[in-house]
């Protein structure tokens, strides 16, 4: 680093020559000015990097008045104390008043000059850290005004588990005036920390019942103070609707689907008999309407098998074989039918697969029962044209993968954009309603992506087509170490 100047602050001429004379030697010109204000203000005007301070300018006891030197102006300039030879404690009481270095007096025996451009170094990262250190506590200060306004309750505990702030939502479940308090006694009634908090020093999400009554989703996230403590934020969303409806969709599937199975059973098992000719001999319009029978009575089927998948999964019972394999030997599973059902149809089917994807950790065949729904839909929900399924790293992102599948199909309304991945929710289009299906599709494939740490979401234009995406991280990160 070149410096471009420094100067002396004080009356010592001799001290201040010999120091003039050593920084010479160094191309480090000095200017001599008198300890006092009137000096402070013409270093102000200079332009210099480094203030020396004559130590013997104070009166005993009294301490370098670094404020009045940045009052003046020279904010990012060090502050180096001279004082006389030996005298540590003048050199330690220099550091501990906010001198950034310290030199002693004439004889100076030793090259000043690396001492100055460190002094300069440390005050650059004094002054960096301490903008940082101001920006962090700004962004908490309005983190938490934006956190005041949520109608959700939200709080903030220290790595120690103490109630630093608490939203009025928060307050108003759990009552006001319990700050400080240890979080885990406040809103859990537990005597020791959850498991999530131990364990998880991220961003954590868990549901709990709090005291209202009412079930809650929450996120957390650790958050930086000026002083480089790691707080935890969460933010609870109140989902006692949805696990009310969740609580209704089980039952109900689950009856419904247990219901219908062992009929079904009797069906196909007495249409095989007929079929087989043990019930007498069939003309072939019998035949024909027994094969209509048995290919409804296999829809039927199937969809039973997806109730109950979905409820497998609404339930949690629902137990993902994790492996690692790539995106190629996932679409060899799925595509060979996808091709077909596209080929029925007319349709084009293009897949492009960029070539460097890293190996993914994932249950394939729910990777590839999510590919066979979303693609599925694409495929009976466009005429013509082509239907493009794409792989490839999310950009900016090389720790996820992002499958897409574009279609130039009846598309999605506006309104039931957001809607289209509850259980059973299908658009009200004639178009929708000539198909197969029950709405039970993407939510499911939804709740596949999102147990592997993924996002699936859709983009859609009415009358012009849709793109769903989803992600998921790649073997790297997810792949639990060991
Ligand atoms: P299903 O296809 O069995 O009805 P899904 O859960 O897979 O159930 O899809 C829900 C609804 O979302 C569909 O009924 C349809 O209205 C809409 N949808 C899904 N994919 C598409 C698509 N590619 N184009 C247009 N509509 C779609």
């Amino acid at each position: 680093m070149q410096l471009k100047g420094a100067i002396y602050l004080g009356d010592d001429r001799e001290a201040a020559l010999a120091l003039e004379k050593a920084l010479r030697d160094e191309g480090l010109p000095l200017a001599i000015a008198s300890g006092d204000l009137e000096g402070m203000r013409k270093a102000a005007e200079m332009d210099i990097d480094v203030v020396i301070w004559d130590r013997d300018n104070n009166e005993p006891g009294e301490p370098i008045p670094v404020r009045q030197i940045r009052g003046v102006g020279l904010n990012r300039q060090p502050v180096v104390a001279l004082v006389r030879q030996g005298d540590v404690g003048s050199a330690l009481a220099s550091l501990a008043e906010g001198a950034s270095e310290f030199l002693f007096k004439s004889p100076i025996q030793e090259n000043p000059a690396p001492r100055l451009i460190q002094a300069v170094d440390s005050r650059q990262r004094d002054m960096r850290l301490a903008w940082c250190s101001k920006a962090i506590e700004d962004t908490s200060g309005q983190l938490k005004a934006i956190v005041g306004t949520l109608k959700d309750p939200a709080y903030i505990v220290s790595p120690d588990y103490l109630i630093l702030y608490m939203n009025r939502a928060a307050q108003e479940i759990f009552g006001e005036g319990l700050w400080g308090g240890v979080c885990y006694r406040v809103f859990y009634d537990r005597e020791e920390p959850c498991g999530v908090c131990v364990s998880d020093k991220g961003p954590a999400r868990w549901r709990s019942v709090l005291k209202n009554g009412k079930s809650y989703r929450f996120v957390s996230t650790l958050i930086r103070t000026g002083g480089g403590e790691a707080e935890k934020l969460a933010v609870g969303t109140d989902i006692t609707l949805d696990e009310e409806v969740r609580k209704i969709h089980k039952t109900f599937i689950s009856n419904v689907s247990h219901d219908l199975r062992t009929p079904l059973a009797a069906i196909d098992q007495y249409l095989n008999i007929m079929l087989e000719g043990q019930a007498g001999e069939m003309n072939a319009d019998q035949k024909k309407y027994l094969e209509v029978i048995k290919r409804s009575s296999f829809r039927l089927h199937n969809l039973i098998e997806n109730l109950i998948d979905a409820n497998n999964i609404l339930s949690g019972r629902f137990k993902l074989r994790m492996q690692v394999t790539g995106v190629k030997e996932i679409l060899d599973i799925v595509l060979p039918l996808l091709r077909a059902q596209a080929r029925e149809k007319g349709l084009a089917l293009q897949v492009t697969v960029s070539d460097d994807l890293p190996p993914l950790y994932c249950d394939s065949m729910r990777i590839a029962q999510v590919i066979a729904n979303v693609v599925g839909n694409s495929v009976k929900f466009t005429e013509r044209g082509s239907v493009h399924l794409r792989a490839g790293f999310m950009p900016g992102d090389q720790a996820r993968i992002i499958l897409s599948v574009e279609d130039p199909g009846i598309g999605i309304p506006k309104e039931d954009l957001g809607k289209i991945f509850d259980l059973f929710y299908r658009v009200e289009q004639d178009q929708v309603y000539v198909e197969e299906g029950a709405g039970l599709g993407l939510s499911i494939s939804r709740d596949i992506v999102r147990a592997h740490g993924g996002t699936l979401w859709a983009e859609s234009v009415e009358g012009r087509g849709s793109a769903f995406h989803f992600t998921l991280p790649t073997r790297d990160v997810a792949a639990p170490s060991g």
